[in-house]
Parts: structure tokens; C-alpha cells; sequence
């Protein structure tokens, strides 16, 4: 093992997923991985072992810990208290082991803030055909229990995209392969993941998203550029990621996406159809023919504000450039599009009075929902991995998106504008 500390995953996702047997199995394997016991309420069920499987301790005992600082996290996962040692988890990592946690989805997501290092890792059922013969296959639980574990499945589900890796548990070998695989990568990973930062697990922030189920989505993602001449262009610093991530934000809600994208290097997610624009005027024109009884245009796309008013050809001389090239303001491409769905407008803004300033926008593109986004908070908005804001809606109400990877906002925005939608 190259690095020093140990490495922290966590596998988490629904119950009777197979998190334990994959546990399990690193613990076997030749990484000197150590399973984190965890504490629990639930009484034990035949075969478990107390200290092994579990800390079986009753209420009383559980709040004592929770008051003494015992739990790195804590949650109630099916009407059970079930907490991780903040200890077994410091200890392992400061002596170099690594540590495999087998917890649900909310102490996955409260790992990731407390220790920002952690590798989360979602098994996925195959399916939840398959998920329900497991459950009951178990024998443990009662009918009522298995059903609730199911619906509870389909929650922890939302929240896969906000983790590093997902693991679609089907045949044991090769799910046994893919962990090693992730183990030996993340090993040897010199660059932070991507989507630290996410917060705290918000249970109600991605209900809604099955609103965009068989609806299709047309939306726009990254910089437009204005060429002056043959080598050079006004444009602005979108990486085109927040787009890229809500494409993939409906395409996971069930939807049919239409990427128009702009030039930026930012990966358009698999399955979305992409067509490519390069100035505010072929954006425009490609909207105008993808947006024909689309269910939603959503405006990413950060439209370079001015354009030169003459292209010139070839390259513009250093010593002729002042005072020969024209600037004008580029048109609002909405406004030009007179879209008969639904629109999702976006507004960066920087400096007091962005609300209002938003709320202007949104009237005037006469959209039905704006997410103000901040230009002058440091890590979130253009050219960074995370992001934050509100969504607004023209009857002054909004929903606050509390900060975290473009995934993960991309997925809110998704899920609360399909709540809207949906009347709810
Ligand atoms: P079970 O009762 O089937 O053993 O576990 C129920 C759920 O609780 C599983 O999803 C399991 O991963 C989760 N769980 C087990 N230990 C912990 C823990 O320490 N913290 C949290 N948040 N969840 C846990």
C-alpha cells in the first residue's frame, strides 16, 4: 500500500443490497482491511454475533454513547439506532489500515463531511425484483418489514449519483473484482475526488425526480464564443460542467435529453444526443429546432454577453486593433425563441441585490424557475467541481440547494422543479 493512512470506503445502498458480503470480502482479501462494527439497537437476529457483527446495546446504552462523542455518525435506519465508532475508524487509519464501514446512505453522506477522504462506494441491487427475494429469502424480517425496506430502497436509490463509484451488485465475482479494482485505484489516487464537499444527507432535497420519467429534456451547457477573427473570441469561464451534470440529472430521472453544448471540455454524460454550438447565433438557431415539443428547455448555457459587431478574417494586426473592433450586446436568445415549454433559466450573480436581479430575469425570459448561483463565493460556480444557490419560482417562493458537487446540485435542481411541475 502506497499510502500512509488507510484508506476509508464505505459501502453503502440499500439493505440486502450485498453491502456485507462485499465487506466481507475485503476483509478476507490481502489489503489488511478491517470491518468497522457498528453499534446498533436492533436485537440481534440468529447467528449474529455480538462484537462481531454487531455492538448490540440496548437504548439507554446508545444515547450514553451518542452524549459521550462515541459515533463518528449516527442514524435511525428502519426504526433502529445504528451508529460508527469514531474510534475503531481513527485508530485504523492512523495505524495504516484500511477500514471498510457497511452503513446506509445518510451515515454515508455524514462520513463524507466529517472525513473528507473517504471513498464512497453505492451497491446497487440488480434489480428490485431480485432485492425483494434477497429480503424475504433472508427469513428474518416480517412481510411488513421487507416492504418497508423496499420503499426505503427506492430513496437511497435517488442518492447513488452523489457517490464515487457505483456497484451494480449481480454476479458475486465480478462485484468481488470491480471492489478490488477500486481499492487498488483509489490506493494510488493522487487527486481528490471529485465530489467531496457533498452535504449532509437531505432526505427530502431529490424527491420529485420522477416527474421527468419518459419526458424530454433539451438542455444547453457551457460558454458560447464571438469570434473577432480567425484566432481570437470573447467568451467566459463556464466549463460547461453544471450543464453536463443536470443533462445527467434527467437522463437519470428517466427522461430523453437533448444536449446542446458549447466549446468547452467539460464529458456530455453516455446517452444524451449532442449537438455542438459555438456562437450565441447557432445556439439559438439549434434551440430553436430542439426545443419543438420538448417538456422542458433548460437554459445552462452561460452566453458570452457581447460579440464583436464585425468577424474579421484572417488575424487582426496588434497595431490595428485599437479602436477598430466594435462591441455590441448579444440578444436574448429566450426572448428570440419564444419557447411554447417550460423553461429553466439560470442566473449568475455577483454583489448585493442578486435575488432581485434574478427575479427580474426570470419575469423578463418569462421562465418558470431561475437558479441563482453566486459569482463571488470562492470554490462554488464557473470553472470549480461544486456549487450552490436557490431555485426561484415566480410566486416568490424558493428552494434553497445547500452546497455540493455540480452532481448533486444538478440532481436537486432536477427533482425539486419536477416537484413544481407536478403540482407538489
Ligand atoms: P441491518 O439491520 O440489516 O443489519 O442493517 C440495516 C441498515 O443499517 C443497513 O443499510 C446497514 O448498512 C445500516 N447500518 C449498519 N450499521 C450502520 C451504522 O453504523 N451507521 C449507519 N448510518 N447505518 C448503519
Amino acid at each position: 500500500m502506497s499510502s500512509e493512512r488507510g484508506l476509508l470506503v464505505v459501502l453503502a445502498g440499500p439493505s440486502g443490497a450485498g453491502k456485507t458480503t462485499l465487506a466481507r470480502h475485503l476483509e478476507a482479501g490481502g489489503r489488511s482491511f478491517r470491518f468497522s462494527v457498528s453499534t446498533t439497537t436492533r436485537p440481534p437476529r440468529g447467528g449474529e454475533v455480538d462484537g462481531s457483527d454487531y455492538d448490540f446495546v440496548d437504548d439507554a446504552e446508545f444515547t450514553r454513547r451518542v452524549e459521550a462523542g462515541y459515533f463518528l455518525e449516527w442514524a435511525v435506519v428502519h426504526g433502529h439506532r445504528y451508529g460508527t465508532s469514531r474510534a475503531q475508524v481513527e485508530q485504523s487509519l492512523g495505524n495504516g489500515r484500511n477500514i471498510v464501514l457497511d452503513i446506509d446512505v445518510q451515515g454515508a453522506m455524514n462520513v463524507r463531511q466529517r472525513m473528507p477522504g473517504a471513498i464512497l462506494v453505492f451497491v446497487m441491487p440488480p434489480d428490485m425484483g431480485a432485492l425483494s427475494s434477497r429480503l424475504s429469502g433472508r427469513g428474518t424480517e416480517s412481510a411488513d418489514l421487507v416492504g418497508a425496506r423496499l420503499a426505503a430502497a427506492v430513496e437511497e436509490i435517488r442518492w447513488a449519483g452523489c457517490f464515487d463509484y457505483t456497484l451494480a451488485n449481480g454476479s458475486l465475482p465480478e462485484t468481488f473484482g470491480a471492489i478490488d479494482d477500486i481499492v487498488s485505484a483509489e490506493a494510488v489516487r493522487s487527486r481528490p475526488s471529485p465530489y467531496t464537499g457533498d452535504p449532509v444527507f437531505e432526505p427530502e432535497a431529490l424527491k420529485g425526480g420522477e416527474f421527468w420519467m419518459g419526458r424530454r429534456v433539451v438542455v444547453t451547457a457551457g460558454p458560447t464564443r464571438e469570434c473577432m477573427d480567425d484566432v481570437r473570441f470573447l467568451s467566459n469561464r463556464s466549463s460547461g460542467l453544471m450543464g453536463c451534470e443536470l443533462a445527467r440529472a434527467f437522463m437519470e430521472s428517466g427522461a430523453r435529453v437533448d444536449l446542446l453544448l458549447g466549446p468547452c471540455c467539460s464529458p456530455p454524460p453516455a446517452g444524451a444526443s449532442v449537438s455542438r454550438f459555438e456562437s450565441a447565433a447557432e445556439l439559438e438557431a439549434l434551440a430553436g429546432e430542439h426545443v419543438r415539443g420538448a417538456d422542458l428547455l433548460a437554459m445552462c448555457a452561460a452566453v458570452s454577453d457581447f460579440r464583436p459587431v464585425h468577424r474579421i478574417g484572417g488575424k487582426i494586426a496588434r497595431e490595428d486593433a485599437a479602436g477598430s473592433i466594435e462591441i455590441e450586446v448579444v440578444p436574448d436568445i429566450l426572448a428570440g425563441l419564444g419557447a411554447a415549454c417550460p423553461v429553466l433559466a439560470f442566473s449568475l450573480e455577483a454583489g448585493p441585490g442578486a435575488e432581485e436581479r434574478a427575479r427580474r430575469k426570470m419575469s423578463s425570459k418569462r421562465a418558470s424557475a431561475i437558479f441563482l448561483n453566486r459569482a463571488d463565493m470562492p470554490g462554488v460556480g464557473m470553472e470549480s467541481a461544486a456549487n450552490e444557490g436557490a431555485l426561484l419560482f415566480p410566486d416568490g417562493s424558493s428552494v434553497q440547494v445547500g452546497r455540493g458537487s455540480k452532481r448533486y446540485v444538478a440532481a436537486c435542481i432536477a427533482a425539486a422543479l419536477g416537484r413544481r411541475l407536478a403540482g407538489r
